[in-house]
């Protein structure tokens, strides 16, 4: 008799089914107290304990730290170099290229297509509607995608669904995995899926430290989801995803304490926030609801903008997208920051 198989496993590429996944000298593990299995140095030459030796490929610690932050259980969390990574890693996953495609619905975050692209993926390249909703026919649209991306709140627009629309899209689709990718979700955690990912089999979602945590620089993100997609992204995923001092650090950011700094900061950065997009309003551009940490906002006149703000020195990011060309997105920022732009505008 053959065991029912998991969605995730029907989705899977096949060939991952049997393969044993590399078998670390880290994973294989053993006793003693001498380690001379995995060709590292005996030397340590930093103050960071153990640097000389080879990391966990999931540092316990950091999920936990994490499982106890999201509500989520351990055996559904995958740690990788930021949520990039987890993008590609579902793609390698669950995608045969030539064949699979993914879908998404734009303007959104680049990287889902880019990664499906460099995997020879195809792209379902869907749209939002008119106020940035999933269209009503998401699932003739979606087609056979194996992977549907939903970004929310969405990179560049800052709008955001509901968790009931989201919920609905997962009943609709139960034969394909509903990503949805939160790396802006402390910005308005009451919208978060990630309770989902418990009650359906067919519910992804990403997280990062790179926004909120103000950790870029460190390269870190999660993918929560059901013990057998974790099952299967981890005969993908790389020996040692998480560089020693980046889980430390990252652990730490999710300690009580760096948990209150950063809703401290989020606070603070909606506040900024409000401000920018007040001043934006006021100076006549057409500004979008800012759930996550910028917003983005259209003018009339986008060239004479684009150069005042070269002329202040100031970074913001415009698009080649027709869609988006007069357009420019602004990253919340301190107040110092915050009142140049401003300032700019008046
Ligand atoms: N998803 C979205 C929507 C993003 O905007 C970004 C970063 N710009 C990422 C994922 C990637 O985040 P990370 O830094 O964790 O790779």
């Amino acid at each position: 008799m053959t065991a029912t198989r998991s969605l995730a496993e029907k989705l899977a590429r096949p060939e991952l089914i049997n393969l044993t996944p590399y078998q670390s000298a880290r994973r294989i593990g053993g006793q003693g107290e001498i380690w001379i299995n995995a060709n590292e140095s005996p030397f340590n030459n930093s103050d960071i304990e153990q640097l000389n030796r080879y990391p966990e490929c999931q540092p316990p610690a950091l999920i936990d730290a994490y499982s106890r932050y999201a509500g989520v259980s351990s055996d559904s969390i995958v740690t990788s170099r930021g949520a990039d990574e987890a993008i590609e890693l579902l793609i390698r996953t669950f995608c045969i290229a030539g064949k699979d495609s993914i879908a998404c619905f734009g303007p959104t975050y680049g990287m889902y297509a880019i990664s499906a692209q460099t995997c020879n993926v195809a792209v379902n390249a869907l749209a939002l509607t008119d106020d940035y909703q999933l269209p009503t026919d998401l699932v003739q649209q979606v087609a056979d995608a194996k992977l549907v991306f939903i970004c929310n709140p969405n990179n560049p627009t800052g709008t955001i669904i509901d968790l009931d629309s989201i919920e609905t899209v997962v009943n609709q689709l139960p034969n394909a995995l509903v990503v949805i990718d939160e790396a802006y979700i402390e910005f308005c955690p009451e919208y978060s899926a990630a309770q989902l990912v418990e009650q359906y089999d067919n519910v992804v979602v990403l997280r990062t430290l790179s926004k909120a945590f103000a950790l870029a620089g460190a390269r870190c993100g999660f993918m929560l989801a059901n013990p057998d997609i974790v099952n299967l992204v981890m005969r993908v995923i790389a020996p040692y995803p998480v560089p020693k001092p980046v889980a430390d650090l990252a652990t730490a950011a999710l300690s009580e304490q760096g948990i209150a700094l950063m809703r401290q900061q989020v606070a603070t950065l909606i506040e900024q926030g409000k401000l920018l997009s007040q001043a934006l309003s006021n100076a006549g551009a057409q500004v979008l609801p800012a759930n996550g940490n910028f917003v983005l906002a259209k003018f009339d006149d986008i060239a004479a903008v684009k150069q005042q703000l070269i002329d202040a020195g100031i970074v913001a990011r415009s698009y080649g997208d027709a869609r988006l060309a007069d357009w420019i997105r602004f990253s919340f920022a301190n107040d110092k920051q915050t009142q140049t732009l401003i300032n700019v505008f008046q």
